[in-house]
């Protein structure tokens, strides 16, 4: 059935301009970080605090909403979109707005990033709605310690996700592990072997200092890519290559396998020369910098012009000049206490 706000007033979409978004720096935008949603059915210790009180129903984009915003973006040269949250797959009416967004023209690629807990049940239907790729972040192989990390969720469920995902037959399916030392920097080459008798691929992920998360000392769990290289090299054959998804991922093909491992370093290597993306959160927010607060409210821009896809088109298009030439997340640097990954569209 379609859900209530999808069943009122369609965005009007206009003729698609040709020049596409271009920032300040010559950058091209071309992709999207939509979020649907800061909720979460986990609490991971790097990303929230067990007690996280989510945004209010009616602060949220309406699914109409983030349809018009995804469309507009699309319009605009944007090809690729990754839906993420919070919890992607904990919007209600989720599928449906894949559907739509998947069917606009122009756009390539419609990829997700999700905690897998559901993705049993919702791999066909996602894989049926035009999802094309997805990443699944999985960040221990042992049960308790999965538990502990996540605290309310539970590895048998993500597993069997994994399985469902792989069985779907979705492309490139990828792993997303973060990595704290003295929590799970021992389980690096398991999980990488893991993914090498899936045939799926893994990236490595630096903790990043979003969000006040009270558990633990961000500078005592940071473990640098580089040394997750050195430990993988002690053991695995690593090949490294130049091929890319678009984003920030350095990657390493093992010979005899279709694995690729990939090290995102936000924190040891600064990757802002190559950005070509932006973020709009659940409350509707385009944050054009991950660790700036340059934004741009289009949920009231939405709400003032409703329907009026080129007035939307035409706010994106000068919020560019506003996108910062970078971002330092280096070890040292303050956190941003304040927006915590699940708000800002990871
Ligand atoms: N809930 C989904 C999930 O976990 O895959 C999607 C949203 S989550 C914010 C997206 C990605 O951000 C996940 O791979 C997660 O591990 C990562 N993440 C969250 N907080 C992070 C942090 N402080 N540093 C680095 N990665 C983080
Ligand atoms: Fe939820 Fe993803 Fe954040 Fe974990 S990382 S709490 S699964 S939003």
């Amino acid at each position: 059935m379609t859900p209530p706000d999808m069943q009122t007033q369609r965005p009007r979409f206009g003729t698609r301009p040709r020049a596409g978004l271009i920032d300040r720096f010559g950058r091209r935008i071309t992709y999207l970080r939509l979020s649907l949603t800061d909720r979460c059915n986990f609490r991971c210790i790097y990303c929230m605090t067990s007690d996280t009180r989510f945004a209010r129903p009616d602060r949220l984009l309406s699914l109409d909403e983030l349809a018009a915003v995804a469309a507009a973006f699309t319009d605009l040269g944007v090809h690729k979109i990754r839906l993420t949250g919070g919890e992607p797959l904990m919007r209600r009416g989720a599928i449906e707005l894949m559907r739509r967004i998947a069917s606009l023209p122009g756009l390539c690629e419609l990829v997700i990033t999700t905690n897998g807990a559901q993705l049993e049940r919702l791999a066909v239907p996602l894989r049926e709605a035009g999802v094309r790729r997805i990443n699944i972040s999985l960040d221990s192989l042992r049960p308790e310690r999965f538990r502990s990390l996540t605290r309310t969720g539970d590895l048998a469920q993500v597993l069997h996700g994994i399985d469902a995902a792989i069985a779907a037959g979705f492309e490139r399916i990828k792993l997303n592990a973060v990595i704290l030392k003295g929590r799970n920097h021992d389980e690096i080459l398991d999980l990488a072997r893991f993914a090498l008798a899936k045939g799926i691929n893994l990236s490595f992920i630096e903790e990043m200092p979003f969000g006040t998360i009270g558990e633990h000392d961000r500078a005592e769990t940071y473990y640098p890519t580089d040394r997750i290289r050195e430990e993988l090299a002690a053991k695995l054959s690593l090949i490294p290559t130049t091929e890319t998804t678009g984003g920030p991922a350095r990657y390493y093909r093992i010979p005899g396998s279709q694995t690729r491992l990939g090290l995102i370093s936000p924190r040891s290597h600064n990757f802002c020369n190559d950005c070509n993306r932006v973020r709009v959160t659940a409350e509707g927010r385009l944050l054009l910098c991950l660790g700036n607060e340059h934004s741009l409210d289009l949920r009231a821009l939405l709400r003032a012009h409703s329907g009026d896809i080129t007035c939307l088109r035409n706010a994106i298009t000068a919020a560019m000049g506003l996108k910062p030439e970078g971002c330092d997340l280096g070890p040292g640097i303050a956190p941003i206490a304040f927006r915590r990954m699940s708000m800002t569209g990871g």
